[in-house]
């Protein structure tokens, strides 16, 4: 390789770019040597990871092999490549025939290629290392490497051959690259992709232009209205609302077609082929302002001007949490990222750690993300710092002048929460409602609100009250909500308290006493 190789100039000529981004520049001369060195880079999406490869694979007289779990990944890297440095970029993988497969192998044997991505499971294979034999090998790239990490939130076996895999090939160096590593993971990538001293390249974790908030909802109906009003606010789209399961995404993109003025669709893996393709066409074009989607959204999707991320449940893991939320404002403008949390999240991750199967190091590393998410869910102080703290990152986040921070430094940023619809009202004329419609009323409050609540709050609830705690409580949501706004608060109390004088719910006593209902009271103790 030609030592005189001037990395800056590198950037400008084969990139059009003028300068290097924070980190980019160390990763880069470490990659091009000579003699090129290991190196981790661990950088935040949209902060130039995969240039940190590309380039050095571009100056080099060898080829770079770049390991990709990501399917749609590797094919937006290529494509964009290919503009760049046409002919000298290809792709193998299960998707293409084999014609294409084995063209892109003798272009590698050729010598005219400078970059092959390949998927893992491919790349371990005897006929892949038998095409691979005689050909030069200089970089050994693994992308999303913390997929090698039983501690990061998407562990693939496949990912423990690849240090095997790039020493069989004689690779010059491994360069491990992810964008969301703790410093735990960090460690386990390097110990299990064997990197020998590696240049650690990383950059902060801080998004100066994205806000983060957590809101609290009481039921489904509460997050689908909330999510509706966010992304009602003017120059809230476009958007990717995640939502965590497939019927979900379908359901809650239903829901918000009916609400919002602008274009909706949900992604999911479970559609077919064509119509994926076409959603994230439209969604990159413009043409479309929101996509309600799975995670299986977003991976290689390189829209920059995304303006709200929403989830519509809680992650698994910090980790997936930051990943899908950083996809809001790659441009640099002011964005949000909107967490929509409610109770039962967190009952169904403990259902579906309990039903992984795995080895005792997983189930434990799974506790181990439940906590760290549900730690930032339910944390008092800021957002972001807890963000940073988890990434070990010990910056203080410094959000662009004029951008909230999150919805603890700044809770009136928090978007409105949005009036319930009264479908359950009464009509201007109607009979007060009768003693036991308002008895049943009280009873679903008590028996449904989440956080439990008291009489007072029963009161307020059922009166369509807009106190802040109750709204962020999310108690707004509750189906009974607002339902006897017809009725004073005097009239409301006497029924509670005729409820509790004839036995049908009682208070927990102490300090904050709540109400509960005495059959489902007897139930729990007897559980
Ligand atoms: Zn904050």
């Amino acid at each position: 390789m030609d030592p005189s190789v001037n990395p800056s100039l590198a950037l400008r000529e084969t990139f059009g770019f003028d300068a290097f981004r924070p980190g980019q520049e160390d990763a880069v001369r470490a990659a091009i040597g000579p003699p090129a060195r290991d190196v981790l880079v661990v950088m935040p999406t949209g902060a130039g990871k995969s240039l940190c490869y590309q380039l050095p694979a571009l100056v080099r007289d060898d080829v770079t092999l770049v390991v990709s779990p990501l399917v749609s990944l590797m094919r937006d890297q290529v494509d964009s490549l290919a503009k760049i440095a046409p002919g000298r970029v290809a792709l193998v993988n299960s998707q293409r025939d084999a014609a294409d497969n084995r063209a892109a192998l003798r272009a590698a044997a050729g010598g005219t290629l400078r970059l092959l991505y390949i998927a893992p499971e491919r790349c371990c294979t005897a006929p892949f290392l038998q095409a691979m034999k005689d050909i030069e090998i200089g970089l050994f790239v693994v992308d999303e490497a913390h997929c090698v990490s039983q501690w990061g939130h998407d562990f693939r076996p496949d990912y423990f051959r690849l240090a095997d895999v790039a020493r069989r090939l004689g690779a010059e160096a491994i360069i491990a690259s992810t964008a969301t590593a703790t410093p735990q993971v960090a460690n386990d990538i390097v110990l299990r992709l064997g990197l020998r001293d590696p240049v650690r390249v990383a950059t902060g974790f801080d998004r100066p232009s994205l806000s983060v908030g957590v809101i609290p909802c009481a039921s489904a109906q509460a997050k689908h209205r909330h999510i509706a009003a966010a992304l009602q606010e003017p120059g809230a789209t476009p958007a990717i609302v995640y939502a965590g399961t497939r019927s979900g995404a379908e359901k809650l993109a239903g829901h918000l077609s009916g609400d919002l003025d602008g274009t909706v669709a949900a992604y999911h893996a479970g559609l077919g082929r064509e119509r994926r393709v076409d959603v994230q066409r439209r969604f990159m074009d413009g043409r479309l302002d929101v996509v309600v989607a799975t995670n299986a959204f977003g991976m290689g999707i390189d829209k920059a001007d995304v303006r709200t991320v929403c989830h519509e449940s809680v992650p698994g893991s910090i980790e997936a949490y930051y990943q899908e939320a950083g996809r809001a404002g790659r441009d640099g403008r002011p964005a949000r990222a909107l967490l929509f949390a409610e109770g039962r999240d967190k009952g169904l991750h403990v259902f579906f750690i309990q039903r992984a199967e795995g080895s005792f190091e997983s189930t434990r590393a799974r506790w181990s993300q439940y906590r760290a998410v549900w730690r930032f869910v339910e944390t008092p102080a800021c957002r972001r710092t807890a963000i940073l703290r988890h990434f070990g990152d010990r910056r203080t986040p410094a959000p662009m002048p004029g951008v909230p921070c999150c919805d603890v430094c700044d809770p009136s940023w928090v978007p409105a929460a949005p009036a319930p619809k009264r479908s359950r009202s009464r009509p201007a004329g109607a009979p007060v409602v009768a003693a036991g419609d308002l008895d049943a009323a009280i009873v679903e409050v008590v028996e449904t609100a989440h956080p439990p609540v008291g009489r007072t709050r029963t009161i307020e609830i059922l009166r369509g009250g807009r106190a802040q705690a109750l709204v962020r409580s999310g108690h707004d949501g509750l189906p009974a909500y607002g339902t006897f706004d017809h009725l004073t608060a005097k009239q409301v109390m006497a029924r509670v308290d005729e409820l509790i004088a004839a036995g049908r719910l009682r208070s927990t006593g102490g300090m904050y006493p709540k109400l509960e209902t005495v059959d489902r009271g007897r139930l729990q103790r007897a559980a």
